[in-house]
C-alpha cells in the first residue's frame, strides 16, 4: 500500500514540485521502452544517438576537433553499430581537455562529480540535471526487477548514507524515511557488530537488501555459519563488484530469496541488471551505449570479453561518446526468457574489492578506501594492500610525490576504521599491473584460508 501511494502520489509530487526535474516522467517511460523488441530499441537508440552526435557537434570544442583528426564528418548514423566508426574516449583525454568537453549552451549550468571510475582512478566529470534524473529513473527501474522498485523498504548495506548529527542528519532521516530506506553502515564490520546489524535488518523488517558484494557477503556467511535467517525479503542487489556463484549462493542462503547483480558506476550510474530470468545483466540501451571493444575500439562479438566503451545519450552538458570506462565484460547472445527486448551481458570482470580484516577482528570494505580516494585527482592509479595483519601499504602512480600531511591524513582517514595501532605507508610506484583476465585489484587482502562449506 505505501509502495503505492508513495510511486504513484509522493514521489511524482516530490520531483516534480520541490525538484522540477521529472524524474517521474522517465521512469514512466523506461518501464515502457523495457518490452519494446529488439528493433524497436535500436530505433529509439539510433534516434537519441544521432540527436547526441548532432549536439557534440554543433556544440563540444574538443568533440569536433578529435573526431575530425579521426576522419569523421558530421551527419546522421545509419545504425547503432555505426558509432564505431568513432574513436573512443580514455579518461587522460577527458581530463586533458576539460573546458573544450563542456557543451558550449551548458557551461556554468553543469554539476560536477568526482569518481574512482569502476577502475578506481580518481576522475572529475560533469552532468546535467536532467542526466542525473533520468539516471535515477533508470537505477529505479534496475532496482524494481529484483523487487526493490520505488518506495519499497529497503535495507541498504552502504558506506554512508546519514549525515552525522544537526540538521543534515535530520533532512536525511526525512528524505530516505519517505523513499522507505535505511542505511546501514557497512564500510567496518566487527563480529560483534555482524550480530547487531543482522538484528538491526531483522527489526526494520526490509523487503529487499542492497549493498556491495564483500560486506554481504560477509554478512552473509555469518548468518549461515550461525543458521540465521530473516524472512520477507524478496530480493537482495549487489552491487560495486562482480557477484560470483558462491557467493551468490551464500547469499540466498541468508536472506531466503534470489540474489540480483547490477553493473553501475559513477560516471554514468546503473548500466545493466539482472531480471528474475538470471540470465546475465539487461543493458539500459534504451538510455545508453554500452559497447563491448577490441583494443582497437571495434566490437568483439558476442561471448568474447572486452572493453567496456559507454556512451550516456542524455548528457548534453559533458557528452562523453565512447567512454573506456576501464571494464571488461562479455555480451550474452539470444533472447531472455523474461520478454524484455533490452540485450544481455554474460559476465562484467571490473574492480576486486576485497575486505581487509584487523587483527582485532574488524573488517573494513575496499569501497571505504574508494571513497578516501575520491579526491585524490592527481593520482592515475591506485592500489591497497595489506601487508602484514596490522599494516597497509597504499601504491600510487602519480606525477609528483605526495607531501608527508598529505601521507598523514591517508593515514589518518584509515586508523579511523582500522584502529591507531594500524600501519599505513604510501609508495610511488611506475605501474599496478592488472590480473590477467583484465580485472584491477583495488584493494588486496593478505591470503587466507577460505571458509569452510
Ligand atoms: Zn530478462
Amino acid at each position: 500500500m505505501y509502495e503505492t501511494i508513495f510511486r504513484r502520489i509522493a514521489f511524482p509530487a516530490y520531483e516534480t514540485l520541490v525538484k522540477r526535474r521529472g524524474t517521474a516522467g522517465f521512469v514512466a517511460d523506461y518501464e515502457r521502452s523495457q518490452w519494446l523488441p529488439p528493433e524497436g530499441l535500436q530505433a529509439l537508440q539510433l534516434r537519441a544517438l544521432n540527436a547526441l552526435l548532432d549536439h557534440c557537434w554543433r556544440e563540444v570544442p574538443f568533440l569536433q576537433r578529435y573526431w575530425r583528426d579521426h576522419g569523421r564528418r558530421p551527419g546522421p548514423l545509419e545504425s547503432p553499430a555505426a558509432l564505431a566508426d568513432y574513436p573512443t574516449l580514455t579518461k587522460a583525454l577527458i581530463t586533458a581537455n576539460y573546458a573544450d568537453m563542456i557543451a558550449a549552451s551548458w557551461r556554468g549550468r553543469t554539476l560536477s562529480k568526482t569518481t574512482g571510475g569502476s577502475t578506481g582512478d580518481p576522475f572529475r566529470f560533469e552532468y546535467t540535471m536532467e542526466a542525473y534524473a533520468r539516471r535515477t529513473a533508470i537505477m529505479w527501474r534496475g532496482y524494481g526487477w529484483a523487487g526493490a522498485g520505488l518506495g519499497t523498504r529497503t535495507a541498504y548495506l552502504w558506506g554512508t548514507g546519514m549525515r552525522q548529527g544537526g540538521w543534515g542528519a535530520w533532512k536525511d532521516r526525512l528524505y530516505h524515511g519517505a523513499f522507505n530506506r535505511h542505511f546501514f553502515d557497512a564500510f567496518s564490520l566487527t563480529q560483534a557488530d555482524m550480530d547487531s546489524l543482522v538484528d538491526g535488518i531483522e527489526r526494520y523488517r526490509p523487503r529487499a537488501v542492497v549493498g556491495y558484494v564483500a560486506p554481504l557477503v560477509s554478512v552473509a556467511r555469518h548468518m549461515n555459519a550461525k543458521g540465521r535467517t530473516i524472512a520477507g525479503i524478496r530480493g537482495v542487489l549487489t552491487g560495486a563488484e562482480a557477484l560470483y556463484g558462491p557467493e551468490r549462493r551464500e547469499l540466498e542462503r541468508a536472506f531466503g530469496c534470489p540474489a540480483f547483480d547490477t553493473y553501475g558506476s559513477r560516471e554514468v550510474m546503473l548500466m545493466a541488471s539482472e531480471c528474475d530470468s538470471h540470465q546475465g545483466l539487461h543493458v539500459n540501451a534504451d538510455h545508453l551505449v554500452l559497447e563491448t571493444v577490441d583494443e582497437a575500439g571495434r566490437p568483439v562479438p558476442s561471448g568474447t570479453s572486452g572493453e567496456v566503451a559507454v556512451t550516456d545519450l542524455h548528457n548534453y552538458g559533458m557528452p562523453m561518446v565512447r567512454y573506456l570506462n576501464g571494464d571488461r565484460a562479455t555480451f550474452a547472445s539470444g533472447p531472455c526468457a523474461c520478454g524484455r527486448g533490452l540485450p544481455r551481458l554474460a559476465s562484467v570482470d571490473g574492480r576486486v574489492l576485497e575486505m581487509i580484516e584487523t587483527p582485532d577482528g574488524r573488517k573494513i570494505s575496499g569501497e571505504y578506501f574508494v571513497v578516501l580516494m575520491l579526491d585524490a585527482l592527481d593520482v592515475k592509479h591506485w592500489q591497497v594492500v595489506q601487508t602484514a595483519p596490522d599494516a597497509v601499504e597504499l601504491r600510487i602512480v602519480t606525477p609528483a610525490p605526495w607531501s608527508p600531511e598529505r601521507r598523514a591524513k591517508f593515514a589518518a582517514g584509515v586508523r579511523a576504521r582500522a584502529g591507531e595501532a594500524f600501519r599505513v605507508t604510501v609508495t610511488e610506484v611506475p605501474d599496478i599491473p592488472k590480473t590477467a583476465t583484465g580485472k584491477r585489484r583495488l584493494t588486496v587482502a593478505l591470503p587466507r584460508t577460505p571458509p569452510g562449506p
